[in-house]
């Protein structure tokens, strides 16, 4: 490995850490630098597939069926906190399926019988749920065992980075700065993870643009539950009414709830942009920079597929 041909990853979250992986995997010596490993903001996630809070549309439905062909595949092996859970998304007022339903092979429409008291309508799907904990960590250890290297530490400009061939911002919501973007801005959310009273299935409301978020995501022993949508904060403290509320409306579905022990609050502030940013550009000191952020509420379901665009964009670039 020469340091020179070293490509350098700002970030640790499930960005930085799924493209690092794919950049090893195809041959390049990667070091990723970031101030937490993992990303506080990633271990806060739920984590459901599925799109929400994003654009580019047409892209967004490319990455995210990449991302689920991949989580199809890690769901076998226990060790990476991936699971396939099927479950139900509900809505108290006529909502339509979603446009990514035509993703997943046995979504449909649910009878009556299966909604609970107070919902209209609603879809039943089989879908990859992500224990974060447990996923970052599998990550790291890939990324590692690939050759990858950690270092821990902040970046406050581009000029900073020696020896790079390539810099991939993968900062989330320190990427803007970095890059020199206004257009990404945090929407805090909050989950409680819980014991598991034994739940098996997840249920989550489409609350449309509600700040207050109901999802009920099974983990095995544990349970998230969630949450919130605070466009435009990013504290990152625990907020002890919001928790109470979040437990409260997830007890209205699954009254076990009510009494299960709190494990962990988790809060995090989804980076988002008008659209995710992924491409390439000319960094003044000549260095190519590749960005991938701006991912909002979905950058777990879009982690493999904007992976992917970025391996291609760093080939492209070592290649000219
Ligand atoms: C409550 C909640 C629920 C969510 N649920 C889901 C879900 O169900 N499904 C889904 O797909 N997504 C979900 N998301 C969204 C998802 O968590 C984010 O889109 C994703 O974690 C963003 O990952 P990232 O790696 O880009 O950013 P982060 O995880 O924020 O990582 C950024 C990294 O960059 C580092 N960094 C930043 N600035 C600098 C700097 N200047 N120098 C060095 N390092 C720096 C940080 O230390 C960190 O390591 C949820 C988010 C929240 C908050």
């Amino acid at each position: 490995m020469t340091a020179e041909r070293t490509i350098v990853i700002i970030g640790g979250g499930v960005s930085g850490l799924t493209t690092g992986i794919a950049l090893l995997e195809a041959g390049f010596p990667v070091r990723l630098v970031a101030e937490d490993v993992p990303g506080v903001t990633s271990l806060a996630a739920g984590a459901m597939w599925g799109p929400y809070l994003v654009e580019p549309r047409a892209r967004v439905r490319e990455w995210s069926l990449a991302s689920l062909h991949t989580f199809e595949a890690l769901a076998d092996d226990p060790e990476t906190g991936v699971h396939m859970v099927s479950g139900i998304e509900a809505a108290r007022t006529h909502a339509s399926a979603p446009d990514w339903s035509s993703l997943l092979p046995d979504f449909r429409i649910c009878t009556s019988e299966e909604l609970p008291t107070g919902f209209t309508n609603g879809y039943r799907f089989t879908v990859p749920l992500i224990d974060m904990p447990v996923y970052l960590q599998y990550l790291l250890n890939r990324f590692r065992s690939a050759g990858g290297v950690v270092q821990r530490g902040t970046i406050r400009s581009l000029d900073e980075i020696e020896g790079a061939s390539v810099i991939v911002n993968c900062a989330g919501l320190g990427g803007g700065d970095l890059a020199g973007d206004s257009d990404l801005r945090p929407i805090r959310g909050q989950h409680v993870v819980v014991k598991n009273p034994g739940v098996t299935e997840f249920f989550s409301e489409d609350t449309g643009l509600s700040s207050d978020l109901l999802c009920i995501y099974p983990h095995g022993d544990t349970i998230v539950l969630g949450g919130t949508a605070i466009d435009g904060e990013a504290d990152l403290h625990e907020d002890p009414e919001a928790a109470r509320a979040i437990v409260e409306r997830c007890a209205e579905i699954v009254p076990a709830l009510a009494k299960a022990p709190v494990i962990a609050n988790r809060v995090g502030a989804r980076p988002t942009r008008s659209a995710v940013r992924v491409e390439a550009e000319r960094h003044e000191n000549g260095v190519t920079v590749v960005h991938n952020y701006g991912h909002g509420g979905s950058g777990v379901t879009l982690s493999w597929g904007c992976a992917g665009d970025v391996v291609e964009l760093v080939s492209t670039t070592t290649a000219a």
